[in-house]
């Protein structure tokens, strides 16, 4: 079976590198499937799952946004933040996405940044989405 090379990158530095047989995740254009050989193409994420099959396993990586590069031979995601589904602590996650409700449930509050909290929420839902793996 052909494989690719994968590599997701954060600040802090390299958190998934393996060769792979099919990359998914989603693109802010839409759902992206890439096998080796693609084109050669660059594309922004959204705050998402990105899946990465080998060997008739699937492993997933939580990651917050950020630039997918695809090469022929090499897939590079450029991400601010990105976790294995094992690296999750659920409870911060969970905390995070009650403070992020809480500042979403006041109605209407000049100090409260919305779309912060709304991307903060979104984050510690798609964490819990991948510890729980019903994606
Ligand atoms: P929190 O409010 O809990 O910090 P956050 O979404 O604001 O959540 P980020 O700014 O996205 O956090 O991430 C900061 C750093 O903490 C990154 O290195 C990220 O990988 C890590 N991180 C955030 N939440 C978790 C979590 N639940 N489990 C493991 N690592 C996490």
């Amino acid at each position: 079976m052909k494989t690719i090379k994968v590599s997701v990158v954060t600040p802090d530095g390299p958190v998934y590198e393996s060769d792979v047989e099919m990359v998914s995740t989603k693109a802010q254009s839409g759902e992206l499937g890439i096998l080796p050989g693609h084109i050669s193409m660059v594309a922004p994420l959204q705050i998402g799952v990105v899946r990465l099959k080998k060997n008739g396993q699937t492993d997933l990586v939580a990651v917050s946004g950020g630039l997918l590069e695809v090469r022929p031979d090499q897939v590079t995601i450029l991400a601010q933040a990105a976790e294995l589904a094992s690296e999750i602590d659920i409870d911060r996650a969970l905390r995070a996405k009650e403070r992020a409700e809480q500042r979403l449930n006041v109605q209407q509050a000049e100090h409260i940044d919305f779309k912060r909290a709304e991307l903060a929420l979104q984050r510690a839902i798609n964490r819990l989405a991948v510890t729980e793996k019903r994606i």
